[in-house]
């Protein structure tokens, strides 16, 4: 039996060469159809998603419980932990396969279990537990550090001993194509003496990848390095949508909160650990040396192409903004976790970390409008002539991401979003 990542499979399903879906991903999403409002968990194959409560209730694959794909959340299924999520991918790529006729060649229950993606609602994939956002990219930590304190103090002197980060809210994640109602709050430009309330006028995006936790930990115990990227049932694209006023008066002492509170999207599917396994890579060397219980062995990062584009209010087609990459990041995935649970606090199934801003050394890679228009001193210029420094009423962002194979990519599809004008 192949793996389900070896890149010679085919399935009966015709998948282009470009799609972010072939037989060799295999991600987990929630959808609902015109006909069935039942929530329910698929994976996206090619221009399809396959419906597997319905492969559920006709037995053709097992996950150790009854039901557990006839769920509005991938939670139950992310629960029962890595060799069954291996196990279950294992049966999905045998079932897809061109010379497996199971599904195939029966026509009445491929009508039942896969639907064109075209026609179906896509929904959060899982109930988010708790949300923390890091801020792990060296390039980024830098600039807005020169912008905001100088050359000579850019980087905190924490910053190479620690994965900063600060707890987000679970309560706002949302899935791509839910609009932003711009945010308000206390401003304080430096123009001004006392703050006043009201829209926000610095609205940004950061480009991120948002880490699933599948497992749990308990309270008072810590993670190795393996421990933590067992944990790790996959990821999705994440858009940490930013105020920047805001952040700027607000974030003394404690760092951000109402600034951050208002939103934050991302993509439908979750691309699992597994899936990602032949595109790792190792990370830019850390030096100094990080303390022992966050060294690691293992290649943690991954070669995973990043793509930005906006459309702004009125015009027709996205233009691209940056294009950067997941392995520039300096602490990985598996090193924030293992951080996170350094003092023995408690992970859960459905936590989701954001990486932090992903911006690389080039100036086209900046992953954050801040970065790119330099704080609002440089702002960029769009085809049709439209200026931005930050996100006007109307203006969409949207995000892809893919890791490059052999005559296929490991795609993670978009995470899309527009701006509303203040309530
Ligand atoms: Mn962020």
């Amino acid at each position: 039996m192949s793996h389900p990542n070896d890149p010679k499979l085919k399935s009966f399903i015709d998948v282009a060469a470009d799609s972010d879906f072939p037989i060799q991903n295999l991600p987990y999403g929630v959808f609902s159809t015109p006909d069935s409002a039942q929530r329910r968990v698929g994976v996206a194959i090619g221009d399809f998603v396959l419906d597997l409560a319905a492969l559920e209730s006709e037995k053709l694959i097992d996950a150790g419980a009854a039901g557990i794909f006839a769920q509005p959340s991938i939670n139950a299924f992310m629960a029962a932990g890595p060799q069954t999520w291996s196990r279950v991918r294992m049966q999905i790529s045998q079932l897809l396969r061109h010379d497996n006729a199971t599904l195939r060649d029966n026509a009445s229950l491929r009508q039942r279990a896969l639907m064109p993606r075209k026609g179906v609602q896509l929904h959060m994939p899982f109930v988010v537990s708790g949300y923390t956002d890091f801020y792990s990219s060296k390039e980024h930590a830098t600039n807005v550090g020169v912008m905001f304190r100088g050359k000579d103090n850019a980087l905190q002197p924490n910053w190479l001993h620690i994965p900063i980060a600060y707890n987000g809210r679970a309560s706002t994640v949302v899935v791509s194509g839910t609009p932003i109602i711009r945010p308000q709050g206390q401003l304080k430009p430096p123009s001004a003496e006392v703050p006043s309330f009201g829209p926000c006028k610095r609205l940004d995006f950061e480009l991120e990848m948002g880490v699933v936790i599948g497992g749990a930990s308990q309270m008072g115990t810590r993670l190795t390095e393996q421990q933590a990227a067992e944990m790790i049932f996959g990821f999705v694209l994440l858009n940490d949508w930013s105020a920047r006023d805001i952040q700027q008066w607000e974030y003394v002492p404690l760092g951000p909160f109402q600034a951050k509170a208002f939103g934050t999207s991302i993509s439908p599917w979750v691309v699992t650990r597994e899936a990602l396994e032949p595109f790792r890579v190792q990370g830019p060397a850390q030096n100094p040396t990080p303390l022992p219980y966050l060294q690691q062995k293992g290649a943690n990062n991954y070669d995973l192409n990043l793509q930005v584009d906006l459309r702004a209010d009125g015009a027709k087609d996205y233009a691209p903004i940056a294009c950067t990459n997941f392995k520039y990041m300096y602490w990985s995935s598996v090193q924030q976790l293992v951080h996170h649970a350094s003092s023995g606090c408690a992970m859960n199934v459905g936590d989701l970390l954001g990486s932090g801003t992903i911006s690389g050394p080039e100036k086209n890679q900046r992953g954050s409008l801040l970065e790119i228009s330099w704080n609002g001193s440089e702002p960029i210029e769009l085809p049709g002539g439209d200026k931005r420094s930050f996100f006007e009423d109307g203006d969409s962002l949207s995000i892809h991401g893919w890791c490059q194979g052999e005559g296929y990519r490991i795609g993670f599809g978009e995470v899309e979003g527009t701006i509303l004008p203040a309530k």
